[in-house]
């Protein structure tokens, strides 16, 4: 018998595509405004010094289909909410001081990943210096494909990046013209935390993002990984 007052549900954890091992969650930590298109979108711009992040809580996640649309509600508490398509990076080791020479090698896969966000409610903290927790870290917010070894998808160059709301292409760009590249994110997270098995990290959106309705399909992609297919209720 556990002494434990009671239990609470188990990490998420995310298929391997191709194979019948999973990816349990530790951690999710996001960047923002690394494509600069997307930066000037919002009315702001992008930092050069040094990346920024925010986090989600695992009990975010909704496992996506790439066959089959799995269904999120819409989010409460919001009147503008919006997709962000993004490649999603997976650990599978970490440690503190990672050097951009030796991030790779942290990396056990890449996904497609949707970062579900509150528009209006992050511009409210914007404009007041409040957190963005509650326009980001909510449940349903975390949308993860399955995930491809990085050993079989190969290097990331400039792969296609796709987002399309009910078949109509909204965000459409390559993954090289990201800011910050995912060695130095790894290594620029590892200043601050001791990476371990199971973080992952989502690495911007790029332009086009926008809202979702009742009734919308969103089918993300990039090329090389295994689609997203997501209805919002
Ligand atoms: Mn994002």
């Amino acid at each position: 018998m556990s002494n434990q007052l009671f239990t609470t549900p188990a990490k998420p954890v995310i298929p391997v595509h191709g194979s019948d091992k999973t990816f349990p969650i530790h951690r999710i930590f996001c960047i923002g405004r690394n494509y600069e298109a997307h930066a000037l979108e919002l009315g702001g711009k992008v930092d050069r010094d040094e990346p920024f992040y925010f986090t989600k809580s695992p009990d975010s996640v909704v496992v996506a289909n790439d066959k089959t649309p799995v269904t999120i509600p819409m989010a409460m508490g919001t009147k503008n909410y919006h997709y962000e398509m993004e490649l999603v990076v997976f650990l599978h080791s970490g440690g503190a001081q990672i050097t951009t020479q030796n991030a790779l090698n942290c990396v056990y896969g890449y996904g497609c990943g949707l970062d579900m966000t509150r528009r209006d409610l992050q511009n409210k903290a914007k404009d007041t210096g409040k957190p963005w927790d509650y326009s980001k870290s909510f449940e349903h917010s975390a949308i993860l494909g399955s995930i491809t070894p990085r050993a079989q998808f190969g290097n990331l160059a400039n792969q296609q990046i796709q987002l399309s709301q009910n078949g109509t292409i909204k965000q459409n760009a390559t993954i090289d013209t990201m800011v910050w590249k995912v060695e130095e994110i790894i290594a620029y997270l590892s200043q601050y935390h001791i990476l371990q098995a199971g973080d992952i990290i989502y690495t911007g959106t790029p332009a086009g993002v926008g809202a979702v309705q009742s009734g919308d399909t969103l089918h993300g992609s990039i090329a090389g990984l295994t689609d997203i297919l997501i209805n919002i209720q």
